[in-house]
């Protein structure tokens, strides 16, 4: 399988390429002091607060907290995978991606993938065509236009017809064995056992499914009305591809390319049910529409969401069903429910769907009710209240037991507090609520330093070292670091700086985001991304170094002050023997050595 690509060389495409470069050339930035900035693309905004520092190469919003390497940049902005992101920059350098254990992972595999999209863009062309030239075509125009669909929309969404018949797609494209091999791999012929093949899609209008940088991955095939009596599975009112090299319905949106192409800034995206929901709704200027693809919303599907916009609106039917389906999508969304963000529940009245809602009350009115929709709280609060009598004991206790565990899952912050204040009071209950973090972001004591922060020792030297790895080298060879003692020391975050300290001295010239990359995808990078992101109190590097170096002999000489105790009551207790008390003899010394080394000069 996929060979993995080699540390060395991560490191040195990100030691290559800029950063400003990178993101200025699809987001333009404006020069700020030292560093760049512009209105974040990941949530929308009117004053930047995005930040790229060519220093670290690294980008940091202080609006919504996204940050991140040139790699991360890519994945985030064009939502590549790891690899697609590294391929892309190395692309711009012109060199190639080794993989381990040889050239790429399967040349054969990656030339049939770009393959696969070559023949789902014939595919796509190929069912426009048909609705624009084929005879049987008349019933979808029609009934397009009776949903008021505007040629124009029709063209922004690709919208083309399946003609009715088996083999229609079969012989325009799939002319060769391979290409009939790969129109079945990509979903749109079955294959049947006697080794014949079909048309998937037959007398529908079909919806072509598009990926982050607007290729065709997928369809989605509407039944044309008068065919609706149907109800098996081949008859049902949408049918999508199945699941295929290219497409994955758990991570796609229908309809996120098109908003993305059509809004500069997304003020909010609201999930709706069908394609033809997303496209009726754009018919009235609603451009933030996208439709889940037979599934439920997922926790990816959240985050794409969130990456693009600060507030997900939810449209379900006011049925049962839709409220079930409610419900479902608020759980998905609690770990996702972070400060700034916000998501709503809008039900529409018994048997309209967005699109013959909207048609029936225009943009205005149903803007208007996606203004009033109800908040996450609101939704989660009024469900759980409406499930338990609050008036007596046993419900408000029901209330709570339900609650508690479903806000402990949302991520801290002062959503969370307010969430869990707001059920304390509707179950007249004091949960001993934990006191918010104290020591963070609390102005230091020191004199003269308004801006610093109080921050624990090893948390300070790890924000130093992010800030300009380079200052670890001296200290790394001086003879205080010998990092065994310093892991005795049972503090927060000590592994960690250890840790770094120890890439650091294999790779000497690693750059921040170099170095934060190593802890892709695990909670320390998250943790390691935040410190990054600290603003220096100092920007000259020989002040850096003085401060880490001062901070390291803190943290060792608290090392030796604990070995050294040890040591006294131990001989304090005569039960020193004769190892102990040559180390006990070598750590006065050394007592001496850190008093020294920190004194300045
Ligand atoms: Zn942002």
């Amino acid at each position: 399988m996929a060979g993995r690509i080699p540390q060395q060389f991560i490191d040195d495409l990100l030691n290559r390429v800029d950063i400003v470069e990178v993101i200025d050339s699809r987001v333009p930035l404006k020069k700020k002091g030292k560093e760049y900035t512009a209105c974040c693309p990941f949530h929308s905004e009117k004053t930047p607060s995005f930040t790229v520092s060519q220093g670290k190469q690294f980008y940091h919003c202080f609006g919504c907290k996204a940050n991140g390497s040139a790699i991360g940049f890519l994945m985030e902005y064009e939502h590549l995978s790891f690899p697609e992101a590294i391929e892309e920059l190395a692309r711009s350098q012109g060199v190639d991606v080794p993989y381990e254990g040889g050239q790429h992972p399967d040349p054969a595999v990656k030339k049939a993938q770009t393959d696969l999209y070559d023949l789902m863009q014939q595919t796509d062309q190929y069912y426009q065509q048909q609705l624009r030239q084929h005879p049987d075509s008349q019933t979808a125009v029609s009934y397009l236009k009776e949903r008021g669909l505007s040629g124009e929309i029709a063209k922004d969404f690709g919208i083309g017809f399946a003609p009715d018949g088996w083999d229609n797609l079969l012989k325009a494209l799939g002319n060769t064995p391979e290409r009939e091999k790969a129109l079945v791999t990509a979903g749109m012929l079955i294959k049947k056992d006697n080794g014949k093949c079909y048309d998937r899609f037959r007398d529908r209008i079909m919806f072509p499914i598009r990926d982050r940088r607007g290729r065709c991955i997928a369809f989605g095939g509407r039944i044309l009305p008068k065919d609706q009596p149907n109800t098996d599975k081949e008859g049902a009112k949408y049918l999508n591809s199945p699941e295929t090299p290219l497409f994955h319905k758990g991570r796609e949106l229908y309809g996120l390319y098109e908003a993305r192409q059509a809004l500069r800034d997304i003020p909010r995206l609201m999930v709706v049910e069908g394609y033809m929901d997303v496209a009726a709704l754009a018919q009235f200027d609603v451009r933030y529409a996208v439709a889940t693809l037979g599934t439920a919303t997922t926790a990816d599907h959240l985050q794409r969401l969130f990456q693009l916009t600060s507030e997900i609106i939810f449209c379900f039917d006011g049925d049962r069903a839709g409220r079930d389906a409610a419900w479902r999508a608020l759980q998905v969304c609690l770990p996702e429910m972070r400060d700034g963000r916000e998501t709503r529940f809008m039900f529409l009245p018994d048997g309209e769907d967005p699109d013959s809602y909207i048609r029936k009350i225009g943009k205005e009115a149903f803007e208007a009710e996606v203004k009033q929709s109800q908040t996450f709280s609101e939704y989660l609060f009024k469900q759980l209240t409406d499930e338990a009598d609050i008036s007596g004991i046993g419900g408000r206790a029901k209330l709570v037991e339900t609650a508690r565990p479903m806000l402990s899952q949302m991520p801290e912050g002062i959503y969370r507090k307010l969430m869990f204040e707001q059920l304390e009071k509707l179950g007249r209950v004091d949960l001993s609520l934990p006191k918010p973090e104290s020591g963070r972001f609390k102005p230091s004591r020191k004199q003269g330093k308004k801006t610093a922060t109080s921050m624990t020792p090893v948390r300070k030297a790890i924000t130093l070292l992010l800030n300009q790895p380079g200052i670890a080298q001296h200290w790394l060879q001086s003879e205080t670091s010998n990092s065994d003692e310093l892991a005795k020391l049972d503090l927060p975050g000590m592994d960690l700086l250890l840790e770094v300290l120890e890439i650091l001295r294999i790779h000497p010239d690693l750059s921040t985001s170099a170095l934060i990359e190593r802890w892709r995808e695990t909670p320390s990078g998250n943790h390691l991304a935040k410190l990054a992101s600290e603003q220096p109190e100092l920007d000259d590097s020989a002040a850096l170094e003085i401060e880490f170096i001062a901070v390291m002999n803190a943290l060792k000489k608290q090392s030796v002050d604990l070995r050294y105790d040890d040591l006294q009551a131990k001989l304090d207790h005569g039960t020193l023997n004769e190892a102990e008390m040559a180390e006990y003899k070598m750590l006065l010394q050394q007592i001496y050595v850190v008093k020294s080394a920190s004194k300045p000069d």
